[in-house]
């Protein structure tokens, strides 16, 4: 059931997913268990529906089921999200300066940036903090922002290029020329369908071409997340884990260079489009039930800041549960 029923409905969202999946929508498995059964919608961690969400016990990925359709997901963007920046100072966007993950990941990805004439293209970057910050820094790079909320084929700078329009099936034919980087930030757990997604990103590249992409990360202290209600959302149909995230990438022919979570919250990962030599190793039993007693203990949690008396021993017990769990970050 829906809280705040008598409110008029304001999203998409905020219907109850109904489309059922019989198996894992990264690896066709059809073993998966529930882990937890509520989620936020959109990202107000006070405004919460039933939303079912599973573990798939060969891949690992962490995905809701029922979820939203394609079409629901589709009319979301194009109405509702698509339009949400749409009023923004093109002008003052132009001159900001690099807020701090800008910086982090401009550090991170800086490694495989050249002074040759990259051809790059950000997906979904709409406020335009890194790929003005981008522009700025690396004068050579030829940079377009693809972003619904932008205005259509507008030079900002002389090396950044605004494009309004979605990563969708007819984007690879609308171009002259591929890409030698894609970026991709909190973009992949929004798909619907993640694999022709990559299909997708693949054709816009050049054959060696890179990908990168960042990702809510489930795995993190539980003291910088929001409760867990709201780590789950209708908008995000999967959580991915890092060896689900290297499968889906391995599965789409593309091989995974590297990846950082430094973050803690956050999983980077870039990649490149070529097939590598896959060596998928299916998640153990017994690593299921570590997550598991993850989730479990961020329910607890969540439930112990909840409750005044509870609340300055959940810090405590947070940092026990993070020491304890060092190294599922594996899984
Ligand atoms: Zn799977």
């Amino acid at each position: 059931m829906i809280e705040h029923e008598s409110e008029q409905r304001q999203s998409i969202l905020e219907q109850p997913p109904d489309e059922f999946l019989n198996v894992c929508a990264i690896c066709g498995s059809c073993r998966y268990h529930l882990i937890h059964n509520r989620g936020a919608i959109y990202n107000d961690p006070k405004h919460t529906l039933r939303l079912d969400t599973h573990i798939c016990h060969r891949c690992g990925v962490i995905f809701s089921n029922p979820r939203l359709s394609e079409k629901e997901v589709r009319e979301f963007y194009r109405h509702e999200q698509g339009v949400l920046h749409n009023n923004q100072d093109i002008n003052y966007l132009a001159n900001q300066s690099p807020k701090a993950l800008t910086k982090v990941r401009i550090h991170y990805f800086s490694q495989w940036l050249t002074d040759s004439p990259q051809r790059i293209l950000e997906i979904g970057g709409g406020v335009l903090n890194f790929g003005v910050s981008l522009a700025h820094q690396y004068p050579n790079i030829h940079l377009d922002e693809l972003d619904p909320s932008l205005p259509h084929n507008h030079h900002l700078l002389s090396n950044l290029r605004l494009i309004s329009g979605f990563m969708d099936k007819e984007f690879p034919d609308s171009i002259s020329d591929r890409y030698n980087i894609i970026v991709a930030f909190h973009v992949l757990e929004h798909q619907h369908n993640p694999k022709e997604f990559l299909t997708i990103i693949k054709k816009a590249l050049t054959a060696d071409g890179l990908f990168f992409l960042e990702v809510p990360y489930p795995f993190s202290p539980f003291w910088i997340r929001k409760p867990i209600d709201a780590c789950f959302r209708t908008v995000h149909p999967f959580n991915f884990t890092i060896r689900s995230l290297k499968y889906l990438l391995q599965d789409s022919g593309f091989t995974v260079l590297s990846y950082d979570i430094s973050s803690l919250a956050m999983l980077r990962v870039a990649a490149q489009a070529t097939k590598g030599n896959a060596n998928f190793v299916p998640i153990s039993k017994h690593d299921l039930r570590r997550i598991d007693r993850f989730f479990r203990s961020w329910k607890l949690y969540s439930g112990m800041n909840k409750i005044k008396p509870l609340s300055r021993f959940a810090h405590m017990y947070a940092e026990w549960v993070w020491h304890r769990n060092q190294n599922i970050n594996q899984q």
